[in-house]
């Protein structure tokens, strides 16, 4: 079978080992390749990654703070490494290196800094699996979606490398007046920061600093302080793949490392992604210390399904969405709003197949969910599915004892149906962040969408029709950043802007592709008359 030329590289296609190919999703390649059998899994990730160094100016250094915390696999409970907490100094002192760094980096071409995206793109697919597999120790999701995070990741270095295109100017000849000409120069602005947080460890610092830096900026990145382990080993393929010293620089830590960030005259702007209370938070001090921001908040998003969606494929599409990464995703189902007479027939189907959800460790690859973050997450989605319950919901499948055999130590929540929710219980309102999902029956999408507008979050909403006069309504009238037409996961691809409305975001310039070039850079007026 391997005597034929390996297949071509495609967005579906990686290399696991040399000379084993695996298929991410379905794709009609003359593909041919081999399945990744569980234990060679097993045996490739590493139980202990030590105590973690940040990265600055080019080098591995250690952290002096006496402040370390256990990184947690959250499947099994053992602790996989130590992070530091990094001081106010070593944040400074990475703000300087990035700034030192700036001028030289800015003076380099666009195609040359476009050249470094496309090696580090070449050693992402490289260690592909790698990546994928750290991410399933450290956060616990399924190596599938591992899988599919990676290569979101990936496609933000292919949209960055493309820099010299996205970041050209405009010119008109006579602008001024006869003689004079008019150029608008799109220029980089010098230090940024994002500040992230622990569902998508590879991805959601790669919404930003790939922009960031491919338009002449530099940066640093706040990994969150559940979830290092990923951006830990991707920086170390950033600097395989040559980026100049001081460029992308990786600070470790919590609450002391971002008020530095947000508080240095040196920073320009701030990225963030977490929770609503923290985006309010970092959303006000950074723009105290006239920084840009952008600032991507909780959600709480509803799927509707009306009478004549197709059942059967209806129920497949939304079980990524509410199971998916355990629940816990911003663009999530959490709400799931059944209009008219569809309401039993889809209930019955989705306790069905929400039974047959098999949960594990992810680098098992038979397993569809794996366990929350950690034990406090546990008790958060648990204290929820309590409260729904006290409320007089009706709890048909109950995930809150969930076990997996061989990982009694692992923080798992069964997949959970509590029916009878109405608009005014706690659980149809807040973010739970686990694989709960609140039945809810309206009469009409118009009900529905009143439902979705009582919310303060706007990330992600979704409607499941053949109709084409619901679903334009629908797109039309729903104030949320992402919409889905019989789509559960509204995912935009990284040349597409992402963020929410309402307490899902604060700021404007959203994250990925042109926005994203728009917030690392400004416009430079420059009017020329030659005498
Ligand atoms: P979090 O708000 O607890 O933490 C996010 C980051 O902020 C971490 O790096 C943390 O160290 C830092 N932080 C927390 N409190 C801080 C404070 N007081 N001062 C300074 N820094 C602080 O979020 P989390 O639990 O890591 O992530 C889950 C949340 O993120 C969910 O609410 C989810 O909806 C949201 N999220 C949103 C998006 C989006 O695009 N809107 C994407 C992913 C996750």
């Amino acid at each position: 079978m391997f005597e034929r030329p390996p297949p071509r590289f495609s967005s579906s296609v990686v290399r696991v080992f040399p000379g084993r190919y695996k298929v991410l999703w379905p794709c009609n390649a003359r593909g041919w390749h081999r399945r990744i059998d569980r234990m060679t899994l097993l045996s490739e990730v590493k139980k202990d990654y030590g105590k973690l160094k940040n990265f600055v100016n080019g080098e591995w250094i250690d952290s002096t703070s006496d402040k370390v915390i256990d990184i947690e696999n959250p499947s099994t409970g053992e602790v996989i490494g130590k992070l530091p907490m990094s001081t106010v100094e070593e944040t400074k002192a990475a703000i300087d290196a990035a700034h030192e760094a700036w001028w030289a980096w800015r003076e380099t071409p666009p195609i040359t800094r476009g050249r470094l995206f496309f090696r580090l793109k070449e050693l992402m697919e490289q260690n592909f699996e790698d990546v994928a597999r750290i991410m399933v120790q450290e956060q616990g999701k399924t190596i599938d979606e591992a899988r599919g995070e990676t290569r979101r990741t990936i496609e933000n270095v292919e949209v960055a490398a493309g820099i010299p295109s996205l970041m050209m100017g405009y010119s008109l000849e006579d602008g001024g007046a006869e003689g004079i000409d008019e150029d608008a120069i799109i220029s980089p602005l010098g230090v940024f920061a994002a500040i992230c947080p622990f569902n998508f460890p590879a991805m959601i610092p790669y919404w930003f600093w790939p922009y960031a830096v491919a338009s002449g900026n530099t940066y640093i990145v706040k990994p969150s302080s559940q979830v290092p382990l990923t951006q830990n080993y991707l920086t170390k393929l950033v600097e395989q793949a040559g980026f100049p010293p001081g460029v992308l620089n990786i600070v470790n830590g919590s609450h002391e490392v971002s008020d530095t960030l947000m508080e240095h005259p040196k920073v320009k702007g701030i990225s963030f992604v977490g929770s609503s209370p923290v985006a309010k938070y970092i959303y006000k001090k950074s723009a105290e210390n006239g920084k840009r921001v952008q600032a991507q908040g909780g959600a709480k998003n509803s799927l509707v399904v009306m009478p004549d969606a197709v059942l059967e494929r209806t129920v497949s599409n939304m079980l990524a969405s509410y199971y998916g990464c355990a629940g816990q995703r911003c663009l999530a189902g959490s709400n799931l709003v059944a209009i008219g007479d569809i309401a039993e027939p889809l209930l019955k189907k989705w306790v069905e197949r929400s039974k047959l959800i098999k949960m594990g460790y992810g680098l098992d690859e038979s397993v569809n969910m794996g366990p929350v973050v950690s034990a406090k997450a546990k008790k958060k989605v648990i204290e929820y599915i309590d409260s729904a319950e006290t409320e007089g919901a009706k709890i048909l499948l109950d995930g809150r004892k969930a076990k997996v055999p061989g990982y009694e130590k692992g923080h798992f929540v069964g997949p959970t149906v509590i029916d009878q929710v109405t608009p005014d219980m706690k659980v149809a309102k807040e973010e739970i962040f686990g694989p709960v999902v609140t039945y809810l029956r309206m009469d009409s999408m118009d009900e529905a969408i009143d439902f979705i507008h009582s919310s303060p979050f706007g990330n992600a909403a979704s409607i499941y029709t053949q109709s084409g006069k619901w679903a334009r309504d629908f797109r039309y009238k729903v104030q949320c950043g992402n919409i889905g037409i019989n789509v559960g996961v509204v995912a935009a691809m990284a040349y597409f802007p992402f963020a929410g409305y309402k307490d899902s975001f604060f700021g404007d310039l959203h994250g990925q592709g042109q926005d994203a070039i728009k917030f690392f850079t400004d416009r430079k007026v420059v009017i020329t008359r030659w005498f």
